[in-house]
């Protein structure tokens, strides 16, 4: 690794909605961005076919942006349905398990991502993280606590001797106030561009079109996703 670059940034972007404010909130911020992405074997790949559409759209919408807009890497992470048993990877009913946490639930998901973007990262002299995890309005994910991510930014910072610093924009805020947030970034171009271009879905339907963006309507994701945008809707004067 050369020196670590205080300036550049490493966005986790998957292309669903909260990924896409994330590098929306790097950019604000940061001068370079790079994006990185996760190939699990999701049961649809509807996420991952998004993502290059939404960069270019990103870049074509905000000329200010185009230049700053780093490479994207995409990480092969096939080894998370191998190990199988989630309803993300197969096809499984949207349920609690037995543990009493969603079956959407990858065991450890989060923490692979982000020391994999770790890994990247030091590759890349990236010294900033950014990932969409949240804790509001969370979904039951133990790895998307602010104490894990906490916690992971000591363990990383330590394995790597490095001093990365995870940021979590999204960690406090509602599903609501993540379309705020959106707006006060890019204005209803952005917001526009995240009900078009990005997807959220767990079943990747991209037939049926809401107020709020594409998906099936009915399984949790797209639940979450259509009482933020009602959030939202009624708390701003569009
Ligand atoms: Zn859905």
């Amino acid at each position: 690794m050369g020196k670590m670059d205080h300036s550049q940034a490493i966005v986790l972007f998957s292309g669903g909605q909260d990924s896409a404010v994330c590098l929306a909130w790097a950019l604000s911020r940061f001068p370079y961005v790079e994006t990185v992405g996760f190939d699990y074997g999701q049961r649809h790949k509807v996420e991952l076919e998004v993502r290059q559409g939404f960069l270019a759209s990103l870049k074509e919408a905000f000329p200010q942006w185009r230049e700053r807009i780093k490479e994207d890497h995409l990480l092969d992470l096939g080894v998370l349905s191998d190990i199988g048993e989630t309803a993300l990877t197969e096809e499984r009913a949207f349920a609690m398990g037995e543990d009493g946490l969603p079956t959407t639930f990858v065991p450890g998901r989060n923490l692979l991502f982000l020391t994999l973007a770790g890994s990247l990262s030091y590759r890349r002299g990236c010294r900033q993280i950014v990932t969409g995890v949240c804790e509001t309005d969370f979904s039951g994910y133990p790895d998307c606590r602010d104490d894990t991510i906490k916690s992971l930014q000591v363990s990383m910072n330590l394995g790597m001797a490095t001093n990365f610093v995870l940021h979590t924009p999204l960690m406090w805020l509602t599903k609501g106030e993540t379309w705020g947030l959106a707006r006060e970034l890019g204005g209803e171009t952005l917001v526009d561009l995240i009900v078009e271009e990005t997807h959220t879905c767990y079943l990747g339907d991209r037939e049926h079109r809401h107020d709020w963006g594409y998906g099936c309507g009915t399984c949790p994701a797209c639940e979450l996703r259509a009482q933020g945008w009602e959030a939202y809707q009624s708390s701003v004067q569009r």
